[in-house]
């Protein structure tokens, strides 16, 4: 928030490679190809994943044609995701409401847990149609050499759902732990890493069935592969 803020009060006051103090110079004498506030969102643009600088000033120009209704609803859609969606406490998911539907959902075996690494990928796996139990979002999985330790995901969460049935969905106790993990080294560690203390809690632990390639990204899986690989889901031994 302050770091945003020193961001466009820098901006506001003028680009820090402006002329030396002194009477203001003509406009375009800083440089820029284009009025400071286009600038600022090209620049915005350019910092979401995949955007180019050729596709940030497509849309940028996009916007400055747009009626002030239609790129003003683009700004509220963004302020609404990060005033409104937050974590369900119980699974980590993305939601409006906490818990989310998902793990709320009467219908939804509670007793069954499909750990994910990413909210991406529960949909994915949401839109085969075929999982009828709940998740667990770990919000990444572990890299010792990339610095992400047990303490960067929810695992403790994760043992705590397992080891006391008030902390699970609608308080059924978590009778089986399906890893749905990236199929490559990092994701099979972490997996095993679970699975050995979620053994000591007596529970079932299994991980979706290799239909999935190795090295490949679960959110790029077919529906097919996806829903073969929920079926054909096999015991971890930890
Ligand atoms: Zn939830």
């Amino acid at each position: 928030m302050t770091a945003d803020n020193e961001t466009f009060d820098d901006l506001r006051s003028g680009d820090s490679d402006a002329p030396a103090p002194g009477p203001p110079g003509p406009p375009g004498r800083t440089g820029q190809s284009q009025p400071e506030p286009m600038e600022r969102l090209v620049e915005e643009f350019t910092r979401l994943p995949g955007i180019g600088r050729r596709s940030a000033e497509r849309m940028a120009f996009h916007l400055l044609k747009a009626t002030p209704e239609d790129a003003l609803r683009l700004s509220r859609a963004i302020a609404d995701v990060k005033e409104h969606i937050r974590p369900c406490s119980i699974c980590f998911n993305l939601t409006e409401d906490d818990p989310c539907r998902i793990c709320a959902a009467p219908a939804r075996d509670a007793s069954t847990v499909l750990v994910v690494e990413q909210p991406k990928d529960l949909i994915s796996l949401e839109q085969t149609g075929m999982y009828r139990g709940v998740y667990h979002v770990l919000t990444g999985r572990l890299d010792p050499l990339g610095g992400v330790e047990p303490g960067d995901l929810t695992s403790e969460q994760l043992l705590d759902r397992v080891g006391d049935p008030a902390r699970n969905c609608r308080g059924v106790a978590v009778r089986e732990v399906i890893f749905g993990l990236n199929p490559d080294l990092e994701g099979d560690s972490t997996a095993l890493y679970l699975a050995e203390q979620l053994n000591r809690h007596g529970v079932k632990v299994t991980r979706l069935a290799r239909g999935l390639p190795t090295g490949s990204q679960l959110e790029y899986a077919s529906k097919a592969v996806l829903a073969d690989a929920i079926q054909g889901r096999q015991a971890v031994d930890g």
